[in-house]
């Protein structure tokens, strides 16, 4: 089953966990998964014909939002990891600002680094099949998420 591995507006911790989980499962899904597109292990990537992409993250900006596309496009099922991806939170909590709060140096970031106006979870940008919620994502429903896959494309049974 072919993976890829994507990260946007978030403090990737989900990855660094993902990493941390490759401690105890690396010899068995070595012989399962397909990493294709995994920033975090490997240099050389590609972005085609992906089974599952895992997606942790907020959408931030409109380039973030061509890039999510791009990847959903080129994946069979998409997966949304951890709570940013999910539901926005805690990256989304600029959009509770107040206009008080968005001083001078906040408004210089936001077109320095043209951001979008407000941050958005990736069900409002794309379709999402699963979701792993969790600040990091929560093992236990990874591992369901990852093994109804592994099922689905009938690499175990
Ligand atoms: S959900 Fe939590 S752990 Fe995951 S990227 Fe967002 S802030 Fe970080």
């Amino acid at each position: 089953m072919a993976i890829g591995w994507f990260s946007f507006t978030c403090c990737e911790d989900s990855t660094i966990l993902f990493t941390e989980l490759l401690n105890e499962h690396f010899d068995e899904w070595k012989k399962l998964l397909e990493f294709r597109h995994v920033k975090v292990l490997k240099t050389k990537n590609e972005l085609r014909d992906l089974d599952v992409a895992f997606v942790e993250g907020a959408i931030s900006s409109e380039k973030q939002e061509e890039e999510v596309k791009k990847i959903r496009d080129n994946s069979k099922y998409l997966v949304a990891i951890g709570s940013c991806a999910c539901t926005g939170l805690p990256s989304a909590s600029r959009n509770e600002f107040t206009s008080e709060d968005i001083n001078e140096r906040i408004k210089r970031y936001m077109e320095d680094f043209d951001y979008s106006e407000k941050v958005r979870k990736l069900a409002e940008v794309i379709k999402v099949d699963d979701e792993v919620p969790g600040c990091p994502m929560g093992v236990d429903r990874f591992f369901e998420v990852l093994n109804k896959y592994l099922k689905l494309f009938k690499v175990v049974e």
